[in-house]
């Protein structure tokens, strides 16, 4: 299969090559030039099919052309060693809890998947050459990207963070891993350890010494498996004789999981129509109201992994329907939520149905209860545990959370990382000096 980007200017790329690189040389994204259709026996038999098989099928029809297939099996199957189970919180609406894997985030799926079809393709290519991973985050990619890496041959990760701005859970996700993992506590913000990355990718020196890559969700290898759970999903509604006029509620942040989700309708997944839920930062859901899309500064909230002022898959999202606005709307509601609308609702869901939201989910959850129509059922993706949001679902209900025991080992780790200034030089010298 060959890759083309977003903005037309580049053209038949290998998919080795789209995940080496990551985004585009004229600076879009990466889209297959074919989105297979599956066959109807796959749908007609799916609820019978395992989440691995299921999603292999998917897999086969994107990666197939590219990757042997018992290499691609292995690598579907080692990427879903969990589950990610249906559940019923009220009426028509169903949870898809996609956090029981290593790092209780949906990012986990792409990240794993990633890191070994990279790894595939390090070993295959044999130069001996080590890849450098650099990733900038708020919390949940740092955590999701160094995990899935995590002992992979011939890749290095360096997660960047600001420095005392990352919640203590999440910090000890990716700074207690060692091995080939490299925590840098940088003394800015966010927007800093982004900066720095960003500029490292373009620093011709840099970059004629080291190969370095990206790995978050502009990535086809981590964004196209994020179709996986929804076909799962699809084939656990049939089970339950619920497949009819299906919704799917997506708290959205980059639009990358969304996306993955558009994909999969287009390879024939029988969802009636998709909600992009998002918080204050609602974008997206301006553009669908007015047809305008206006790009503005990210504002804090409570879902702070959806606090995103610029989604970087509208790009996709444009070039999927063909620049249709009219197209576009006729497939995505949108859905927007503050936070007292977010702390309201994972409140009373919580006291009513005993059912426990994490703020992302919360959002996907009220979407459902307010756009939900007759006969329709509602599936929201619950895109991370809350206690991974622990001081603040604790404040929202007035208990105490239950940390899950994966979470709770990596707080017992001893944190290791590297104190850098945020000045570029800094960077540099520490990465060629490493
Ligand atoms: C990353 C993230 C999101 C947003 O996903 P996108 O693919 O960027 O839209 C939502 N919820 C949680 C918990 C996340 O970590």
């Amino acid at each position: 299969m060959k890759y083309y980007s977003t903005n037309q200017q580049v053209k038949n790329v290998s998919l080795q090559d789209a995940v080496v690189k990551g985004l585009a040389e004229d600076k879009g994204l990466f889209m297959p030039d074919v989105i297979k259709i599956l066959p109807k026996e796959f749908f007609d038999n799916i609820e019978n099919l395992s989440f691995q098989e299921i999603a292999y099928t998917v897999a086969d029809a994107f990666f197939g052309e590219d990757i042997e297939a018992a290499d691609l099996k292995r690598i579907v199957y080692e990427t879903l060693n969990f589950d990610v189970p249906l559940l019923r919180v009220s009426g028509n609406i169903y949870s898809l809890e996609l956090y029981h894997g290593p790092t209780l985030a949906f990012k986990d799926v792409g990240a794993r998947f990633m890191s070994r079809l990279l790894g595939y393709f390090i070993k295959k290519e044999n130069s001996g050459e080590t890849v450098n991973v650099l990733v900038a985050t708020s919390g949940d990619t740092g955590s999701a990207v160094a995990n899935g890496f995590l002992g992979v041959e011939g890749i290095r990760v360096f997660v960047l963070y600001p420095k005392g701005l990352v919640s203590p859970i999440q910090e000890c996700q990716f700074t207690t891993l060692g091995k080939n993992i490299t925590a840098i506590e940088i003394d800015g913000t966010f927007d800093d350890c982004q900066r720095l990355v960003k500029t490292a990718f373009l620093d011709a020196d840099l970059n004629a010494k080291m190969k370095l890559t990206s790995a978050n969700s502009i990535n086809v290898a981590r964004f196209l498996p994020q179709a996986f759970y929804y076909f799962y999903a699809y084939a656990q509604l049939k089970k339950l004789g619920k497949a009819q006029d299906v919704v799917v509620s997506v708290p959205s942040g980059n639009f990358g999981n969304i996306t993955a989700g558009l994909f999969g309708k287009r390879m024939g997944l029988p969802v009636k129509r998709f909600i992009a839920a998002n918080n204050r930062n609602d974008i997206f859901c301006q553009y669908l109201e007015t047809g305008e899309y206006n790009p503005r500064p990210s504002v804090a909230t409570l879902a702070n992994a959806m606090d995103v002022g610029d989604p970087s898959n509208y790009a996709r999202v444009l070039d999927l329907y063909g620049h249709s606005y009219e197209a576009v709307k006729a497939d995505i509601g949108g859905a927007t939520y503050n936070d007292s609308q977010i702390a309201e609702t994972l409140k009373t869901c919580y006291e009513t149905t005993g059912y426990l939201l994490d703020p992302h989910g919360a959002c996907g959850y009220r979407a459902l209860q307010e756009g939900l129509q007759k006969g329709e059922t509602g599936v929201f993706l619950e895109t991370a545990h809350p206690a991974k949001f622990l001081e603040t679902v604790e404040k929202i209900i007035g208990k105490k959370v239950e940390i899950p025991l994966p979470l709770q080992a990596f707080m017992k780790g001893t944190k290791q990382s590297v104190e850098l200034s945020k000045e570029f030089a800094d960077f540099k010298g520490f990465l060629l000096n490493f």
